[in-house]
């Protein structure tokens, strides 16, 4: 692949799939706008400079470990797969799945032991492997590319090692989860030698900043309300605000707006006792963005 050598920072993410909205979407709200990327291979943002290579999953870490892109977002799965010693600058928070071993209905497994001498078929022969020696068992592997969860079906394999997220293709095919042996998400890699290049490596730490922000405000809300000026104290001792609340006066005498951020999932909790102190008008906004 031919890159223009323009000292952009290149960032690796994949072409087309699960992680690819997301990965874009979490680059945006880190102020890297990147426009019309569909069918291109490289894009470079005019808001940052950064070039994004669109490529598949499979290959993102050894375009990263070469230097042809200096970070990549990939799945731990991926990464682990491949044996790939790069540095994980960021877990990203989605992306999340977890590689089980399921079985047909009839083979009612719950351990690892009651795989032993079995036939697995997978397409993360690895990732099985290691977890199989670790609990020293010794199973057949049979390595597949797609579509694993016909193997005990047509009779290569006695049970089945994959990616499952609903289970809808594992009840369509008479499987049953056993259990995880691998929980992974999307994760930030860089190439080994990024921080040699004073340049880009300032770029990547400021990414990485960025990224902890974004990732930071997505636990946090912006909560505001009105509250009568006597129940402000009360009130404060209430909310689980990350720093002290702000008060802001208003134009009622007797009012003043009080505005904290808070973890998300506590409002429910504490709405009544919020009202039963006289706050009115409560609200509560996404926070894009929270600079540490
Ligand atoms: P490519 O064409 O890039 O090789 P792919 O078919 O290998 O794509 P996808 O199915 O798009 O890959 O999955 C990409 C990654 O998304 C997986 O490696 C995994 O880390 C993550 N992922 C999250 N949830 C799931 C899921 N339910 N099934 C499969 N992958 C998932
Ligand atoms: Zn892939």
């Amino acid at each position: 692949m031919n890159v223009v050598n323009n000292g952009n920072l290149k960032i690796a993410v994949q072409k087309k799939g699960r992680l690819t909205d997301k990965s874009i979407e979490l680059l945006k709200l880190c102020g890297i706008e990147i426009e019309n990327y569909a069918e291109r291979l490289v894009v470079s943002s005019a808001s940052f400079p950064v070039d994004v290579l669109f490529l598949r999953d499979d290959d993102i870490p050894e375009y990263v470990q070469d230097g042809v892109a200096d970070l990549g977002i990939v799945g731990e799965n991926v990464l682990c797969e491949k044996s790939s010693t790069l540095d994980i600058l960021e877990k990203l928070q989605f992306g999340k799945c977890r590689i089980m071993i399921a079985a047909p209905e009839r083979f009612d497994i719950s351990q690892p032991l009651e795989l032993e001498g079995k036939t697995i078929a997978t397409s993360y022969p690895k990732i099985l492997q290691s977890y199989l020696d670790e609990n020293a068992v010794t199973a057949k592997i049979i390595e597949l590319s797609g579509s694993v969860e016909i193997a005990p079906a047509l009779g290569v394999a006695d049970a089945i090692c994959d990616i499952v997220s609903t289970g809808n293709t594992l009840m369509m095919n008479k499987l049953k989860k056993a259990f995880a042996i691998f929980e992974s998400q999307a994760v930030l890699v860089s190439s080994p030698v990024i921080m040699q290049d004073e340049k880009k490596a300032q770029i990547v730490r400021e990414l990485a900043r960025r990224i902890r922000s974004v990732l930071s405000a997505r636990h946090s809300k912006y909560l505001m309300m009105n509250v009568p000026k006597s129940s402000v104290e009360k009130i404060t001792s209430i909310i689980p605000a990350l720093k002290s609340p702000t008060i802001l006066p208003l134009a009622d005498p007797e009012q003043v707006a009080l505005h904290a951020v808070i973890p998300t999932g506590h409002l429910w909790n504490m709405v009544d006792e919020l009202k039963q102190n006289g706050a009115t008008g409560i609200l509560l906004l996404p926070i894009e963005n929270m600079i540490e």
